[in-house]
């Protein structure tokens, strides 16, 4: 076999072991809830978030890749539950990564604090903090600060702006919306949205091609990306807590993505724009929004359902 060959051969294997501990066969199954209506269940990977689709992925990937070269990182994250359960799960027992996440203490679910404090491998760790989500979060950054730290462990993240993470959810929008009919019919995703990479992930999938007729942004009552789409919005409000913190953001790291290429990929404004954000509120342009609202529409849920 030519090397280009066993290569492909070898990603085949990474994405076998990624997906082996999916517990339904379809891995990403569509249930039919009525007449062009669909449900898309993302939770059969091994705890319970659509996070694993990715982080899965990641896991055996970076196992390949780190071992190829001989090579050991450190990955920190910070997490209020899904994102750490899945980093844990993903990294537990592969020599190439030692996994150190931080959460913050009496603040995560009971499954998901255990998903995190009992596996016994020895190269993951769950970390419980004094403080909230945002201390976790600040001693992430200070870790990356420390350029001398940082370098001497090699470090590395895994949060919601991975891009291999976002990659990777791009293939459930293809897979679900073929077996629905694409491309020869239009497809629509309602998506809940918090650091804005799920339908980040969607709005690729559109760019590559496929015909998504619509994007739905679906918020809780921290709802300032529905503001934003349907009334141009984006004033930062207090953090609210509630049934999903996974959706418990206000400025959303991926969402600055997308305002790139609104904004024809200009750095300067989004610099800008996003700065505006961070102190209180940003305005985006007639042609802006307007560009957003022919693919993306939003809807506000709360906890009580209004
Ligand atoms: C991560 C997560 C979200 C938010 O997804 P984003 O990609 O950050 O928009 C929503 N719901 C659940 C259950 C999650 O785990």
């Amino acid at each position: 076999r030519s090397s280009a060959a066993s290569d492909v051969y070898k990603r085949q294997d990474a994405i076998t072991a990624a997906y082996s501990g999916f517990g339904h066969a379809a891995r990403a199954p569509l249930v039919q809830l009525g007449p062009n209506h669909h449900l898309l269940e993302l939770f059969h990977g091994p705890t319970l978030a659509f996070k694993d689709f990715a982080m899965q992925l990641i896991g055996q990937l970076s196992q390949k890749a780190l071992g190829r070269r001989g090579e050991q990182v450190t990955i920190v994250g910070a997490t209020s539950g899904d994102t750490g359960s899945a980093a844990i799960e993903a990294f537990r027992g592969l020599d190439a990564a030692n996994v150190f996440i931080l959460f913050p203490n009496g603040r995560v679910s009971d499954v998901q604090r255990r998903q995190m404090t009992t596996p016994t491998e020895s190269n993951v760790h769950a970390i419980a903090m004094e403080g909230t989500f945002d201390t976790c979060q600040a001693m992430l950054k200070d870790m990356f600060n420390d350029f001398k730290f940082r370098d001497g462990v090699k470090l590395a993240g895994v949060n919601s702006i991975n891009w291999a993470r976002v990659l990777a959810q791009v293939v459930y929008y293809f897979s679900s919306a073929t077996s629905l009919g694409a491309p020869h019919r239009k497809v629509s995703f309602t998506v809940p949205t918090g650091n804005f990479g799920d339908i980040f992930a969607g709005y690729l999938a559109h760019k590559m091609g496929l015909p998504i007729a619509q994007l739905v942004i679906a918020t809780n009552q921290n709802d300032i990306l529905h503001r934003c789409i349907s009334r141009n919005d984006h004033t930062t409000r207090p953090l609210e807590q509630s049934l999903a913190p996974s959706m418990d953001i206000m400025i959303s790291s991926n969402f600055e993505r997308l305002l790139f290429d609104l904004y024809d990929r200009d750095g300067a404004v989004i610099t800008q724009l996003m700065a505006d954000a961070k102190v209180g509120s940003m305005q985006l342009t007639e042609s802006a929004l307007t560009l957003a609202q022919q693919l993306f529409s939003s809807y506000r849920c709360d906890d009580k359902g209004m």
